[in-house]
């Protein structure tokens, strides 16, 4: 804040398409899809659409004892593109409740479904994890610096390496590693499987985590280990769902189905706090009773299927049927890497890391011996200030720079994302000026904050 203060405050007054626009009228490529909600650009016709209709009935009445038809539909559309055997949706408002819905839930399972399992409400997660800012969330997450100051108010857990394979853990290479990394995975559940409600998992990808990619089969390995030793699976997918990894949810990718699967995000396409947790048929089961049972799940907000929401995230579902979102996003995920390419030449970047349209470029002190930069020297900062002057914003992780632009971006705005990333990069890990990058020109800069955006 201090900062802040004395700096010069970054205000966006208005959006279209791929573009951020200032007070100042001044426009911005949002790098980062307004931090990893927007999926088809802003303004989009068809989602504002949704949402004016919407208001002409009713903004919102609660969802407590009562519903409505967009939240009714919504779920009904949800089960139908998510993991086969997900068939049960219970909504929220934000990506860290939805995680928290889905620990509390596990463990009221285990306690009503499987008493005779004992008292099962411990919960294992991957190191660097990040699942939500909630008390909840952050006693399953492992980031440091947003976690550590907190500690004395966490639930305790149990944590294994997660396959950081730049920087493996175990001094090891993949594939001819094997996935040696699971190994201590499987003894973890082998011995405390007992008191374990679940495991939690951002598939795939852990994003916060600054964007460490899980290999092949990995996600399908955790999934089997869980069968076999009667964990619940929950999957994180607020970050990686709605297309954000080249398919509708990353566990698709392995072919797996979590057994319970939190999303928010994307939901809504980016346009209203929306958030839900889905599980399995055995699980509903599970609270099931005569009413002096209380069996019921006690979990309740007022914003629970708020009918805006739930019709802009039923728009936004149209919009990946109708305009074929995830067919045309295939060429512009193989335009990237090689757009990309040429910057794992650059002397400061160790690793860069994809998964569909999220990435991460790990910059580094010394190539060779993969030293990081001090924290101090704030390169990823930096870097994202360079970008900023030159139109792109983005918000890195520590020296981690990260790319997750809305799935709408057009080959042309990717083109100079990527180009103002490299030269942004260039500039401040400074590579001699011998070496000048073309950045194309920005389309139609507006003078005018008032002026309407011409694209
Ligand atoms: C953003 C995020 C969350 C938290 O969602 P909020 O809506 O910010 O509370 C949880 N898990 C993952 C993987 C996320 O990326």
């Amino acid at each position: 804040m201090q900062e802040w203060e004395q700096e010069e405050p970054l205000i966006i007054e208005r959006g279209k398409g791929s573009y951020l626009i200032d007070t100042e009228g001044k426009k911005y490529l949002d790098g980062t899809s307004s931090i990893w909600v927007n999926l088809h650009g802003h303004r989009q016709p068809v989602l504002d659409h949704a949402l004016k209709k919407q208001l002409d009935k009713i903004a919102h009445s609660t969802f407590l004892g009562l519903s409505n038809p967009p939240a009714i539909e919504l779920a009904r559309e949800l089960i139908r593109i998510v993991p086969k055997g997900l068939t049960r949706v219970f909504y929220s408002d934000n990506g860290s409740t939805a995680v928290e819905i889905a620990l509390k839930m596990a463990v009221q399972y285990w306690q009503q479904r499987r008493p005779e399992a004992g008292p099962k409400h411990t919960f294992l997660h991957l190191k660097l994890a990040y699942h939500g800012d909630t008390i909840g969330a952050v006693s399953v997450g492992n980031i440091d610096l947003f976690h550590s100051r907190f500690k004395p108010l966490l639930f305790s857990t149990l944590e294994a390496e997660p396959p950081y394979c730049y920087r493996c853990p175990f001094n090891l290479t993949y594939p001819s590693c094997r996935m040696a990394c699971i190994d201590p995975i499987e003894q973890v559940l082998k011995n405390h499987h007992r008191e374990l409600a679940g495991f939690i998992i951002e598939p795939l990808m852990q994003a916060a985590a600054g964007m460490i990619p899980q290999p092949a089969g990995y996600l399908k390995r955790i999934r089997e280990l869980c069968t076999k030793y009667g964990v619940l699976l929950i999957a994180d997918e607020v970050a990686t769902g709605f297309g954000r990894t080249g398919s509708m949810f990353a566990c698709e990718h392995e072919g797996v189905t979590p057994d319970l699967m939190a999303i928010s995000k994307g939901l809504t396409g980016g346009y209203m706090p929306l958030a839900a947790t889905l599980t399995t048929d055995e699980i509903y089961q599970g609270f099931l009773g005569a009413y002096d049972e209380f069996k019921t799940f006690f979990h309740g907000h007022s914003f629970t299927g708020n009918p805006l929401g739930c019709s802009v995230s039923l728009a936004n579902l149209n919009i990946f049927k109708n305009k074929k979102t995830l067919a045309r996003l295939q060429p512009k995920i193989r335009m990237m890497a090689r757009l990309l390419e040429p910057l794992t030449g650059l002397p400061n970047v160790g690793d860069i890391r994809q998964q569909g349209f999220m990435v991460g470029i790990e910059l580094v002190n010394d190539k060779q011996t993969k030293k990081p930069y001090p924290f101090e020297a704030r390169v990823g900062h930096k870097v994202a200030m360079e970008a900023r002057r030159r139109g792109l914003l983005l918000r890195p992780i520590g020296s981690v720079m990260i790319l997750m632009p809305p799935l709408s971006t057009s080959p042309s705005e990717l083109k100079r994302m990527v180009a103002i990333l490299q030269a942004s990069i260039e500039t401040v890990t400074q590579l001699p000026a011998s070496n000048p990058i073309q950045v194309p020109s920005p389309v139609g800069l507006l003078s005018n904050k008032h002026k309407d955006m011409q694209e």
